[in-house]
């Protein structure tokens, strides 16, 4: 068995470097640049003013005497004449500055009476104007790689005058569900049968990070079927394969079997963690397989703790782990064992109001209901002698993931 982190560093040594491909602005919210962008021109391209008002020069400004009004600059139209001595301009919020101004008074601070226009107190040169390329200028670094594409750095991008970005490709995922007892959500429910909820949690979960995923639905532990649903994922060409269930050792577990005679090179089955412990990773050509567990809460934390972070890797993120936070725990957690526990933890806010985490006391892998509690993951280190409370721990936020 390999620790966590060594599954991790064996893991992201398969991954491909990340391809580029063009998207327009509209479609690239969340995806993630593979170069840095920079600014194709210099903002704002011209002075502007930076407030509704009047241009003026402020040397000539004496409170009470009043200036010739010789015309307006709108934004989109700028005022095309040269302000001369004894004359201001109506300006705009945008518009371009006149040519002999140096300064802009709001014109809450004018009063104007026809072409006159007097003034409350005297500006500082360059009050109220924005500088050509105050913003950024040509050339300029503007955002940097391998960080996803929020609202603010789409704005950004726009501004730099970009229609289209180049981001990182995202992978084509297959998804697969075993075990004989399992139903469809939805069904008549049998003796003996269990509904199959698994990949009802990790498509979602890892749909930020695909381009597209195939669900290949439910198949029974039989070696042929398991074969045939596989094979025709692989001919397909994914480039990450994920199944649940069938992973273990029992007598109908046949998804190693099956995967090394499909000619998966299986790299390791099993990990020192808590839930999860049978966790199969491994390559074929160019795809990634992972064979989670089948209990939900395994298959789930399996994936939020190793498949994520590798689809991170794959999409161009920098940082295979984000969000990863320390926060102080609410109550005691009990010594642990040789193995990381990813304990189920709610988050909540103290008396005076940071944010805290509280374990859950649940800690089956078969549990549904405390996963759906739970708001975060505790990472409980390997051999832990047990964590105070108050002290801070590391955690796997779960909802505020891609
Ligand atoms: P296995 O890994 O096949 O031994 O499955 C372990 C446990 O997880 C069994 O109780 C299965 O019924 C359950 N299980 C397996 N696959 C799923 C699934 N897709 N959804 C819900 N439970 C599952
Ligand atoms: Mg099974």
């Amino acid at each position: 068995m390999i620790t966590v982190d060594e599954a991790l560093d064996r893991i992201f040594t398969r991954i491909p470097t990340p391809l580029p491909e063009s998207v327009p602005l509209s479609r690239a919210h969340k995806r993630v640049l593979l170069k840095p962008l920079l600014s194709k021109h210099t903002q704002p391209p011209f002075d502007a003013s930076a407030m509704d008002g009047y241009a003026v020069r402020a040397a000539e400004i004496v409170p009470g005497q009043p200036l010739f009004l010789a015309g307006t600059s709108q934004a989109g139209a700028r005022f095309t004449g040269m302000m001369q001595k004894g004359e201001c301009v109506r300006i705009f919020t945008g518009a371009p500055m006149p040519i002999g101004a140096d300064a802009v008074i709001m014109q809450e601070e004018a009063t104007a009476r026809g072409n006159q226009v007097s003034f409350a107190k005297v500006p500082r040169v360059g009050q109220s104007i924005r500088r050509r390329g105050f913003d950024f200028a040509e050339g300029k670094e503007l955002l940097p790689a391998g960080q996803p594409l929020t609202p603010a750095k789409l704005n950004l991008a726009a501004s730099a005058n970009y229609a289209e970005l180049s981001v990182a490709r995202r992978p084509k995922l297959a998804i697969l569900a075993t075990g004989d007892e399992l139903v469809a959500p939805g069904s008549e429910i049998g003796p003996d049968q269990i509904v199959a909820s698994n990949s009802y949690g990790l498509i979602p979960l890892l749909a930020p990070y695909a381009e597209k995923i195939i669900d290949l639905g439910i198949v029974k532990d039989d070696k042929a079927a398991l074969e045939k649903s596989l094979l025709a994922a692989f001919d397909y060409g994914v480039d990450v394969l994920i199944t649940s269930g069938g992973a273990s050792v029992g007598d109908r577990d046949y998804m190693q079997d099956v995967l090394r005679d499909l000619g998966v090179t299986l790299d390791f089955w099993k990990i020192l963690m808590r839930p999860g412990k049978p966790l199969m990773f491994g390559t074929r050509g160019k795809t990634l397989v992972f064979g989670l567990p089948g209990n939900p809460i395994s298959a789930f934390v399996t994936a939020t703790v190793l498949v994520r972070p590798a689809l991170r890797l794959m999409t161009g993120h920098t940082d295979p782990f984000w969000p990863f936070l320390g926060v102080p725990l609410a109550a005691p957690l009990a010594a642990g064992g040789e193995r990381r526990h990813f304990v189920r933890g709610k988050l909540n806010r103290n008396e005076i109001g940071f944010l805290e985490v509280l374990p859950i006391a649940e800690t089956d892998s078969n549990h549904s209901s405390s996963l759906a509690e739970a708001d975060a993951l505790i990472i409980q280190p390997e051999n832990s002698p047990g964590i105070e409370a108050g002290e801070i721990v590391e955690i796997i936020p779960l909802n505020m993931l891609g």
